[in-house]
């Protein structure tokens, strides 16, 4: 092969498992993916994962980029996301190593991957202040300050998830109560629009069925993706003030709303940033798709001079 060598990428679902190899320049040269298993036995997920590794060729990579579900002790790695309750402290990161030795293993927050992706190859491309979003079956981020990816103490900084919107809101997976989370999460719009007499012909009605049912008019669906609209226009303004902001890059299946969402989320973005600095941030739905968590886990590897930057004790690059 000529050329910087490509890089394993891996991103870790509740719904899917993805593998791929990427590029220097973000193009996915190899592709697969398979069903996450359910079941509470942490070694079945292991060896579907590895099932889907042995079909992905890494001779030759310059390392290994995974973005997973949160939380997680970073950098070492140790997996516990919410949405597999199969793994709890998984050595991810360890069970990798072993497998590909000799390559750098780094592992980020999934959300933080398509925050990465999006600064690097997506929407907020060329921008050096930037919020990345995922608002999907939870609400996610990732913060790019200065050209660089924000880890905080522990990995964990851009959780715009739990950024209270409401205080007498309802109550938060996290164990808070008000989180934007508890109200933008797709789940999260569809329960409350139940509560105020929303009725569908399915079951157990989804984030899209609310939307779809709103396009067509509904008043209470309509009323379900304002109200979301407008936490989040509250939390883009409370961290546009906070970090100075230039752009916020939306993705996520909630975020495929379109107007019914983004309308809101402008009206309340715009009464509560005044101050002309915050005035100059702008929303953009998020530019790259379903393969974003590659893309942004490749980054950590290809681009770790801006997306990796953990620094041992005595100041030297972490692996
Ligand atoms: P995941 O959470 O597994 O990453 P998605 O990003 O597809 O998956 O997000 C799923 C959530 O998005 C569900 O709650 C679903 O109801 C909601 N959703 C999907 N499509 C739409 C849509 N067009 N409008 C509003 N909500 C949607
Ligand atoms: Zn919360």
């Amino acid at each position: 092969m000529t050329g910087p060598a490509p890089v394993l990428a891996i991103d870790i679902g509740g719904t899917k498992l993805a593998a791929g190899t990427v590029g220097p320049d973000g193009e996915i040269v190899a592709y697969d993916r398979a069903p996450t298993p359910a079941g509470d036995d942490p070694e079945i997920l292991w060896n579907a994962l590895e099932a889907l590794l042995d079909r992905i060729p890494a001779e030759g990579a310059a390392g290994v980029g995974v973005g997973c579900g949160g939380p997680m002790t970073w950098p070492a790695a140790e997996v516990s996301p919410i949405n597999i309750p199969s793994w709890r402290g998984f050595p991810l990161r360890e069970r990798l190593r072993a497998r590909y030795p000799g390559m750098p293993v780094r592992v980020h927050n999934d959300a933080v991957c398509v925050a990465v992706a999006e600064h690097w190859r997506g929407a907020a491309r060329g921008r050096g202040n930037v919020l990345g979003m995922v608002v999907s079956t939870g609400v996610g981020g990732g913060l790019i300050l200065g050209g660089r990816l924000i880890d905080g103490a522990g990995g964990n900084a851009g959780h715009i998830g739990h950024v209270v919107v409401d205080p007498e809101g309802p109550p938060c997976g996290c164990g808070g109560r008000g989180c934007l989370e508890a109200i933008a999460r797709g789940p999260g719009l569809a329960a409350w629009a139940r509560g105020q007499g929303w009725r569908h012909d399915q079951a157990d009605p989804t984030g899209a069925d609310l939307a779809a049912d709103a396009r067509e008019g509904h008043p209470v669906a309509a009323a379900a993706m304002r109200r979301a609209g407008r936490a989040l226009g509250i939390a883009i303004a409370s961290a546009t003030h906070l970090c100075d902001l230039e752009v916020v890059a939306i993705g996520g299946g909630v975020s495929q709303a379109g107007p019914l969402l983004f309308v809101p989320l402008e009206e309340a973005l715009r009464a509560h940033a005044r101050m002309d600095f915050a005035r100059r941030v702008r929303v953009v739905p998020a530019a790259l798709g379903q393969t974003a968590g590659l893309v942004g886990a490749a980054a950590l590897i290809h681009e770790g001079g801006r997306y990796w930057n953990r620094r041992t004790r005595n100041g030297a690059p972490a692996e």
